[in-house]
């Protein structure tokens, strides 16, 4: 495994085949049976026993454990059996966002910010990029996890703060002040401030209301306000969301009332087990999910094998 600088882990091969061989290996290892294609329709308990009905036969087994991961079908045979299910939800997205300030420089990456949801406890910080459609990378990833559920129900309108240096208004200002002192001559445009992309600086400076051509000697300190704004508190409304590349996360499934931790046992039926996507449990990319899946597996496992 490696971890990359974000706390994000993979293997080192950057291939989830490296994965996937790991655990066929443990099945080889002992001789686990693996019965594929075989959709499970129907669940139910009999005298102790839980009955499967699958598209290849009916399994009987004393101990059940349900690994199906974001499975509608599963989650409703689990509502029928009396198991609250919390509806499911994207939970790793970007945000689609139509804003001067971003259409003209596609690709660009500020390295550390802070981004919150206006109006609510959430938050995130590291890289942000901007896209064709709005602002993506681990600080909006990340925010789109931690708010999957509450997102979901703004129907995806809402306002985010960003803070471009991680820096306050005040001292952003400060330096602002500073900068316009030594180089009065200076056009602002071309003195890019706080090791931000040339690129997103401009826009920031536009948004301002500061002239391509104004020198700092040129502009009264409520400006050089407006431009401490946009670096430290510059707000954006997003309207929609687009799936990242291929990766998709599931908020939402078996509420965790319902479930003893302890073994991961369902508090409404003796012998029932759950691991993984499942349950109401969902975490920030980077191994975190697996994670889940793995742990819970393995705590439920040795409640089986007893
Ligand atoms: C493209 C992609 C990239 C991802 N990348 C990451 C990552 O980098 N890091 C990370 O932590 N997470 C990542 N995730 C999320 C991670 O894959 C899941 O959280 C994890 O696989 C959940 O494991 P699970 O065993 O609970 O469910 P799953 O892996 O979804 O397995 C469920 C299994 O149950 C079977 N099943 C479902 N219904 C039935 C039925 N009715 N009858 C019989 N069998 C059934 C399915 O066929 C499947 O084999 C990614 C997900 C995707 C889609």
């Amino acid at each position: 495994m490696k971890i990359e600088e974000d706390g994000r882990v993979f293997p080192v091969s950057n291939s989830s085949q490296t994965i996937i061989d790991c655990f066929l290996e443990e099945v080889k290892k002992y001789k686990i049976k693996v019965l594929l294609n075989h959709s499970v329709q129907d669940l139910n308990v009999k005298n102790d026993f839980w009955e499967l009905n699958t598209t290849k036969g009916v399994f009987s087994a004393n101990k059940l454990l349900i690994a199906t991961g974001s499975n509608p079908k599963i989650w409703s045979l689990l509502e029928s059996l009396g198991h609250e299910v919390i509806s499911p939800v994207p939970s790793l997205f970007t945000f689609n966002i139509k804003d001067q300030r971003l259409k003209t420089i596609p690709g660009v990456v500020a390295m550390d910010v802070h981004v919150s949801v206006v109006g609510s406890q959430l938050e995130s910080e590291g890289p942000l990029l901007v896209t064709h459609a709005g602002l993506s990378a681990p600080s909006i990833l990340k925010l789109s996890a931690y708010g999957a559920i509450e997102l979901a129900e703004t129907n995806y309108k809402f306002q985010i703060q960003v803070n471009f240096i991680k820096q306050t208004l005040l001292s952003c200002l400060a330096h602002l002040l500073e900068v316009k002192k030594e180089l009065p001559k200076k056009t602002i445009l071309k003195s890019t401030q706080f090791n931000l992309p040339k690129r997103l600086w401009g826009q920031l400076v536009l948004a301002s209301e500061i002239r391509a051509d104004f020198r700092w000697a040129d502009v009264n300190k409520d400006k050089i306000q407006a431009l401490a704004c946009q670096l430290t508190q510059a707000v954006f409304a997003v309207d929609g969301k687009s799936t990242f590349k291929e990766e998709f996360v599931t908020a939402g499934g078996v509420e965790l009332k319902g479930v003893n931790f302890k073994n991961f046992e369902s508090k409404h039926y003796k012998n029932l087990f759950f691991a993984g996507e499942v349950l109401n449990i969902d975490a920030v990319t980077g191994g975190f999910n697996f994670q889940n899946a793995w742990t819970s597996a393995f705590i439920a496992a040795q409640q089986l094998s007893k």
